[in-house]
């Protein structure tokens, strides 16, 4: 194992607290090379199956209605269980470049492409597009002038509603987040997804980050992965969705670990994930649960997973059963028929 802190790339305030959790804090494992990535059956360079749905460069269009705009290759730090894994800071995770990192629909992306781009022209011209989802690698180590110029453009196109950004920098460079920064993405009226996955990442500058972000007006959700050992018990999540409300941050989906090559000593059995939020359900504030899903291998798109609550029909009732395994019967309304 290549645990070591100081050949290998992290932000300073990442760097810091990994160092004040010290040598075995789970976290370390997540952002530094493993030797451990035995590739198991099913995994996937492209899980998601992204190169297939790929238009033209930098955009990945799989639902009818929304879009996602990957605007930089570019990230703070590198998760060991990425998606993108493949693509982001050149390929990293010892993975082989795959075949769509050197085609057409990624190469060459190194940055956001303005207005007059082959990605400008598909958003403008694809009417039912309404929702923008502008990811990457991670959008805000942009620069505010080229993040100004994306929102700018995008709010120029009238079918297009909703605009939401991807980024894990408030966890990992919270001294990014600066009121003009703020400010900015609060005057575009941006919805940020986060991606925080520990209760220790909200440092105290973390929490100075999102306060900024709030008191600013911006809206936020957050997106947790759920990793084998790192956060795969239910005080972990519990602390994590608690601290998340606190910071005005509302949980929104629990991943289960994409199937992306090597990622096996990442990933948790599906069932454990439904155990967990069927323990959660009873215990936290329904405010603080997320939905748990699986991000279809192959570009199904999102399903959430619930555990099963309806236990069966009883003639005309519905019979259920709470968090505690208990039974309760519902009196189901007649189905009219016309
Ligand atoms: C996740 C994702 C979205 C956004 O999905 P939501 O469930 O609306 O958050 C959109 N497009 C692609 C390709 C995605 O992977």
């Amino acid at each position: 194992m290549s645990h070591e802190l100081q050949n290998w790339f992290l932000p300073v305030h990442y760097k810091h607290l990994l160092d004040s959790l010290g040598p075995s804090h789970p976290l370390r494992r997540t952002v530094l090379p493993s030797d451990d990535r035995t590739p198991a059956p099913g995994e996937l360079t492209d899980p998601l199956g992204e190169e297939q749905h790929s238009p033209c460069r930098g955009l990945i269009h799989t639902y009818p209605d929304k879009v996602l705009l990957l605007a930089t290759l570019d990230c703070a730090v590198h998760c060991q269980y990425c998606t993108r894994g493949r693509l982001i800071g050149g390929g990293f995770q010892g993975l082989e470049k795959s075949e769509g990192a050197g085609s057409a629909c990624f190469q060459g992306l190194g940055k956001y492409e303005g207005a007059g781009s082959a990605c400008f022209q598909y958003l403008e011209t694809h009417i039912e597009i309404r929702d923008v989802l502008i990811s990457g690698g991670d959008p805000l180590t942009l620069p505010d002038d080229e993040l100004e110029d994306l929102f700018s453009n995008l709010r120029g196109i009238g079918h297009v509603k909703n605009i939401r950004l991807g980024s894990k920098i408030p966890a990992v460079m919270p001294e990014r987040i600066t009121p003009e920064l703020a400010a900015m993405l609060a005057k575009y009226r941006i919805w940020l997804q986060l991606h925080f996955i520990h209760p220790a990442e909200l440092t105290d500058e973390a929490v100075r980050a999102l306060d900024t972000l709030a008191d600013a007006g911006v809206p936020m959700v957050s997106q947790t992965v759920l990793l084998k050992g790192i956060n795969d018990d239910a005080d972990t999540l519990a602390d994590l969705f608690y601290g998340l409300l606190q910071n005005r941050v509302k949980p929104y989906y629990l991943f289960q670990c994409d199937p992306v090559l090597g990622s096996s000593s990442f990933r948790t059995p599906v069932q454990k994930g439904l155990d967990l939020m069927k323990e959660l359900q009873g215990r936290v504030s329904g405010l603080a649960l997320p939905n748990f899903c699986i991000d279809a291998p192959g570009g199904g798109g999102k399903i959430v997973m619930h555990p099963d609550t309806i236990l069966r029909r009883d003639g005309a009732d519905i019979l259920l059963t709470n968090y505690q395994g208990k039974e309760y019967r519902y009196p189901d309304p007649v189905q009219e028929s016309f």
